[in-house]
């Protein structure tokens, strides 16, 4: 097939993709929001249609059962998903990145093995990296595993873990030499399904986020077989998550897209119809320069999102990118919250309209992948590397 032609179909294809996505999110998911966030319910049964559109194998390839999306396609899809319900994108997104330690690093028995049940979503799960006491300084974890013969023995306790209650599996960066130096070279990544030493201690609550669970896991006396070490080797664990975040970045960053979109449109929305001084509030110039800063923050999110999602596909190094497009656009969601909360005046403090949730919602995307302080230390590194003096 000439590139052409091989263009156009792909074009096509990711039209009907995120029209069969849009159908989805305004017959089945839009009315239930309120419902289930403030229930902070599990969408069981939009979990269930999330399977069949094939959501949970997204980004893995098609020889293994999933859709083999790019990187652009899939920010596309997540944008649209947080547009309305942000916490159902957590759902499937951090299982993609397990997946993704599996499809980089993974040996190909573990591909075959594991990634076909990933992309029905048969298996769902996430991925487990913060402690109790380390986020940022994943070097410093403690979680251990110890050789026993042709099985690992693993102690130590994950929080903060996505999908941790509903989720089966979970790709676990723990320590195989803690004396290792450097620290990263005793870390491995383990793939850790539910079962005897593994249990959810926690099930931790949030200001927002809701309906998707997060909790503490312990790991006392956990057995798994040692071909569960991704990759077959000792000491590539931080290699194998830092890898699988580039994608979470560029997942986080088209969240805080759909979320700065979704209270830019609820405004434009809102401001038509409110009235003041005799007037909609729309023609005040005060609330003007509100949307006009709101419109303006989700085009350059939006661009950034793309521009890094391109470098991605393109199989180019692209750290920079995303830690751009994660920061400024997890602080556009942020900021245009807030504005559409002053806005909808007392109304967007309400919990019968959304605004109030995309302003609980936003700040988790300034901490979640690499938190935004970290991004922009990133950001400022590589501009040293690619531009010596
Ligand atoms: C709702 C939710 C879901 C989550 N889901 C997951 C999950 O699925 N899996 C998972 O593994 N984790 C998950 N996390 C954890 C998240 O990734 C961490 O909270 C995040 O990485 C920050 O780590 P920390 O909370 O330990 O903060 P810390 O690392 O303790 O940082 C505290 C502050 O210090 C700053 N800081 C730290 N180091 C530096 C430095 N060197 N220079 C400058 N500033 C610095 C940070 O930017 C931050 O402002 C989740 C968290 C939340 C809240």
């Amino acid at each position: 097939m000439d590139t052409h032609v091989a263009r156009s179909q792909a074009i096509e294809e990711e039209a009907a993709l995120l029209d069969a996505i849009d159908k989805w999110l305004n017959r089945d998911v839009r009315p239930h929001v309120l419902r289930l966030e403030h229930a902070d319910e599990y969408p069981h049964e939009m979990v269930e249609q999330m399977k069949e559109l094939g959501l949970f194998g997204a980004t893995i390839a098609p020889e293994y059962g999933g859709l083999g999306l790019s990187a652009t396609t899939y920010a596309k899809i997540v944008e649209r998903i947080a547009e309305v319900w942000m916490s159902l994108s957590g759902i499937f997104n951090s299982h993609l990145i397990m997946a993704a330690c599996v499809s980089r690093m993974g040996t190909e028995a573990q591909k075959a093995e594991w990634l076909p049940k990933f992309a029905t979503g048969e298996i769902r799960g996430g991925l487990a990296l913060t402690e109790p006491d380390c986020g940022t300084d994943l070097q410093a974890i403690r979680t251990r595993a110890r050789r026993d013969g042709d099985h690992y023995i693993i102690n130590g306790t994950k929080t903060w873990i996505s999908n941790g209650i509903q989720g089966s599996c979970f790709a676990l960066l723990v320590k195989t030499d803690p004396e290792a130096q450097p620290r990263h070279k005793g870390m491995s990544m383990f793939l850790a399904p539910k079962g005897a030493g593994f249990t959810v201690s926690k099930k931790l609550e949030k200001l927002g986020y809701k309906g998707i669970d997060s909790a503490e896991l312990v790991f006392d006396d956990y057995r798994v077989p040692a071909d569960y070490l991704i990759g077959g080797e000792e000491g590539r664990g931080l290699q194998t998550a830092l890898g699988g975040l580039e994608l979470g970045r560029i997942n986080v960053a088209a969240r805080g897209v759909g979320l700065a979109s979704a209270a830019l449109k609820d405004s434009v929305k809102y401001s038509q119809i409110r009235k003041t001084m005799g007037k909609p509030i729309c023609q005040h110039q005060a609330i003007q320069l509100k949307l006009g800063e709101m419109a303006t923050r989700v085009q350059a999110a939006r661009l950034l999102t793309y521009d890094a999602a391109r470098a991605y596909d393109a199989g180019e190094r692209c750290d920079m990118e995303a830690g751009m497009a994660k920061y400024y656009a997890s602080e556009a969601a942020v900021e245009n919250s807030l504005e559409a909360m002053r806005i909808h005046g007392g109304y967007g403090y309400s919990k019968e309209y959304h605004v109030e949730r995309y302003y609980r919602d936003a700040p988790l995307m300034c901490i979640g992948e690499g938190t935004n302080e970290i991004q922009r230390m990133i950001i400022a590194k590589q501009l040293i590397e690619r531009f010596p003096a």
